[in-house]
């Protein structure tokens, strides 16, 4: 058969991509999916358009390149990781919005978890840093708020799962209530190594008949219903969006890295079949698994990176599309001073700080509109600094080179300033769209499509390398500014947790 489907379902769009044997990207098509802001801080998605927009550009795409599901070996999925969803098993309807990964309400009850008894057993069993971001305080939310949830939620009426386990439950028509370790351990009920853990499920009290099995990242669990896709598909692959990025970068061993500037910036760093543990403040996560063996990673994430570009298009109207802010920000020779601290809704990795709010520091009257897109692009970069260098302290060692990926490491001004302000080599590869295809590589090794990842590592090629050319003295100067807004975002923020 001559391709693999890939299904990305993103923050900001769904997308799906074919692959041939080659490991090319023959097509891709996307649709939107609309975020909504009902509060400060809360960040909501209606998880029916979620899977109509995967849906619909996986049959657009189809359509396009006239491929059947016949011609389909496999498809893999990959996902925005940790966004809610808890719905109703036998109407298959949602019973609240999608809580996304950037939603903050959860804030205070996690800041009174963190200072409990139980907040060093959660860190030491999950790898994670007790904050809003991951699931499990957001199934908790749901169960408190929707009314009779909580009793529906035990008698085993009411499903959780994250974009994954919904879009694989709706392409299976209900058949597969399923999940990855790479999802799973982004819930905060996983013991990184062993799977969900009954601690932690009465730690949150969440009763366990509403979580996903866990199987593995790379292996047929099922087959698409024929209806939705014009004939059944084995579904052979899953991974949260980062872990699948760390695979289409074909970082399956320990030692490389890459980061993903998206909405937000994800740096991960392929440790093997050893458990990390962060001394810096970053995250232990599991890999997605090639064979049978679990794998892990250390992760660093930031927030708002990409969203920050948007937001001055779709909120300030600065700039009229993300594209145009390289040519912006290159117009003048630096910010003049201004640095932008884009914590919308607070601050990841380093600092996880949910009350920080963003900050525009060192305005002054010739401060222009380039001098501004300037500083939101650097401030991708800085933000990307600070977890590259709680990663090399976890790791013992710098690191050689960082591979890149995701919307905007298509921007050559933020590249070169990256690779300036962290003086390490940036290699940006062909395909930058390797969240798609990680997907599709775990579900490739797992139908025989390829064989090995040798194989997989072979189709990896660079693009472009940056070279770092700042001098060491401006360097640190710029970035012990940039540490400056940081102090001062926090100063104005309530003291966290
Ligand atoms: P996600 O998967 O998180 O939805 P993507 O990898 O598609 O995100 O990247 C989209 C993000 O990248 C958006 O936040 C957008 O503002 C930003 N982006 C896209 N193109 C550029 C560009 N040329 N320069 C800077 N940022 C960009």
């Amino acid at each position: 058969m001559a391709f693999i489907l890939s299904l990305d379902e993103g923050t900001t769009s769904a997308r799906a991509a074919l692959y041939d044997s080659e490991g090319r990207n023959i097509g891709m098509e996307s649709a939107p999916v609309t975020c909504f802001y009902p509060q400060p801080g809360w960040v909501e998605q209606d998880a029916n358009q979620v899977w109509q927009a995967q849906i619909e550009s996986a049959r657009r795409l189809m359509e396009r390149h006239r491929a059947g599901a016949s011609d389909i070996a496999a498809l893999g999925i990959t996902n925005q990781r940790e966004t809610t969803v808890v719905w109703d098993r036998r109407t298959g309807e949602p019973v609240a919005p999608a809580i996304v990964w950037q939603c903050r309400r959860t804030a205070d009850f996690c800041a009174e978890l963190a200072r409990s008894a139980a907040g060093a057993e959660i860190t030491r069993k999950t790898g994670l840093v007790i904050d809003a971001y991951f699931s499990a305080s957001k199934i908790r939310w749901i169960l408190d708020h929707v009314p009779g949830a909580m009793a529906r939620a035990r008698d085993g009426e009411l499903l959780f799962g994250n974009i994954d386990t919904w879009l694989i439950w709706k392409l299976t028509d209900g058949a597969l209530h399923i999940t990855d370790p790479s999802n799973a351990s982004r819930t905060m009920l996983m013991d990184l190594e062993s799977g969900w853990d009954d601690d932690l499920l009465r730690i949150f009290d969440i009763p366990r008949a509403m979580l996903p099995r866990i199987v593995s990242s790379s292996g047929v669990a099922g087959s698409s219903a024929a209806q939705h896709l014009g004939g059944e598909i084995p579904i052979a692959g899953i991974a949260g969006d980062q872990q699948a990025a760390l695979a289409g970068q074909a970082c399956f061993r320990p030692g490389l890295s890459k980061n993903t500037y998206g909405t937000g910036c994800f740096a991960l760093l392929h440790t093997g079949s050893h458990r990390p543990v962060s001394r810096n403040r970053l995250l232990a996560t599991r890999a997605a698994e090639t064979d049978r063996a679990p794998q892990f990673a250390i992760e660093g994430s930031v927030f708002i990176a990409g969203a920050a570009v948007q937001w001055l298009r779709d909120q300030v109207g600065l700039i009229r599309s993300a594209a145009e802010s390289e040519d912006i920000a290159a117009s003048v020779p630096s910010t003049g001073g201004v640095y932008f601290v884009p914590a919308f809704v607070g601050l990841g990795a380093p600092h996880w700080d949910p009350t920080a709010r963003g900050i525009l520091t060192g305005i002054e009257r010739s401060t222009g509109r380039a001098h501004i897109v300037r500083a939101a692009l650097e401030s991708i970069a800085y933000q990307t600094r600070e977890l590259v260098e709680c990663m090399e302290a976890d790791a013992g060692e710098p690191l050689r080179e960082l591979r890149v990926d995701g919307g905007a490491a298509v921007n050559n001004f933020l590249m070169q300033f990256q690779a300036d302000i962290l003086g390490r080599p940036i290699v940006r590869p062909v395909d930058v769209e390797t969240t798609a295809l990680g997907a599709a590589y775990l579900a490739g090794l797992a139908t025989g499509f390829w064989k090995n990842v040798e194989e997989l590592e072979s189709f990896w090629r660079a693009e472009r390398r940056f070279e770092p050319e700042m001098s060491d003295r401006v360097r640190e100067d710029l970035y012990n500014g940039w540490h400056s807004a940081v102090a001062r975002c926090r100063a104005g923020s309530a003291p966290s947790a």
